[in-house]
């Protein structure tokens, strides 16, 4: 069983919801898909089993760097290629592997080589291993990366045997969130009634609806906005499994690295009870499907 938990917007409280869940799943895997911001693995310290850097662009390399006789800088619309002290030289952190210099040039003799875009973790913690992704900051390519992360998690699961899969998508509607939600049975959207939240669960409820996956709404932080929780509950009706009081312990837990569904207080009970209502819920759907 695969089962995603989405958001749209950034701190709604979607980490905190799969770790919930990834906690009563217990013999699962947890990947970690926010590779622009990970997480889980400060909620789960584990012992790292592997990491790897990963390649998702590419990088242009001159083979020939005879003395300059000509402007070749023009030719790089994103300033990547300098001159320096009579010679060329290609800024990396500019430089999108477009390969333009390569053609216009092939005196130059350019290579576009594979470019480090990050890391991908497998840790091994207490209850599961826990898969995550790490991209460097200002690289592109984070769909790839997620792609990546979903290939590793599945020789994982193919090689011992892991049951379900529990993926915590990275919060927007692009593509990492795209390649994320692909391919699952069921998802989690979590919403906070606010009309950002709402609006931005809405987009990224299009990407679900788009691939035909069932799915469920929690609502977290109820109790800031009555106005807003009447709406996502005209919203989303029947498909609203689960309300988590705005509750001061979840910031507390969350900072000193605790998931908060193990704490003390009202949302912490009710996120042990969301876990095992939504696992329930897609069990049962699951064996009638
Ligand atoms: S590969 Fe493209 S981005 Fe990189 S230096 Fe050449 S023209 Fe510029």
């Amino acid at each position: 069983m695969k089962i995603v938990v989405l958001s749209g917007k950034g701190g709604t409280g979607k980490s905190c919801v799969a770790s919930a869940i990834a906690l009563e799943l217990g013999h699962c895997i947890l990947v970690d898909a926010d590779v622009d911001c990970p997480n889980q693995f400060l909620l789960f310290k584990g012992k790292e089993k592997s990491r790897d850097t990963f390649s998702a662009s590419k990088l242009a390399v001159i083979g020939n760097n005879a003395p300059v006789c000509r402007d070749y800088s023009k030719v790089c619309e994103f300033g990547a290629i300098t001159l320096e002290g009579g010679k060329l030289r290609i800024i990396e952190t500019r430089c999108e592997g477009c390969g333009a210099c390569g053609i216009a040039f092939p005196e130059l003799e350019i290579k576009l080589v594979p470019k480090n875009s990050g890391e991908i973790m497998v840790s091994e913690t207490a209850g599961f291993p826990l898969v995550y992704g790490r991209l460097i900051p200002g690289e592109a390519g984070s769909g790839k990366v997620v792609f990546e992360i979903k290939r590793i998690t599945q020789e994982i699961v193919s090689r011992r045997g892991i049951p379900d899969i529990l993926i915590d998508a990275p919060a927007g509607i692009g593509c990492p969130v795209i390649a994320a939600v692909s391919g699952s049975d069921h998802a989690i959207g979590i919403v906070e009634p606010t009309p950002a939240s709402i609006a931005n669960l809405e987009r990224a409820l299009e990407v679900v609806r788009h691939f035909s996956i069932p799915y469920s709404i929690v609502m977290n932080k109820q109790g800031i906005s009555e106005k807003y929780e009447k709406e996502i509950i005209q919203r989303f009706g029947g498909l609203l499994a689960a309300r988590i009081p705005y509750d001061e312990n979840v910031p507390r837990m969350l900072a000193s690295g605790t998931p908060p569904s193990l704490g003390k207080g009202p949302a912490a009970r009710e996120l042990k009870k969301m876990a095992k209502k939504l696992i329930r819920l897609i069990r049962q759907k699951e064996t009638q499907d």
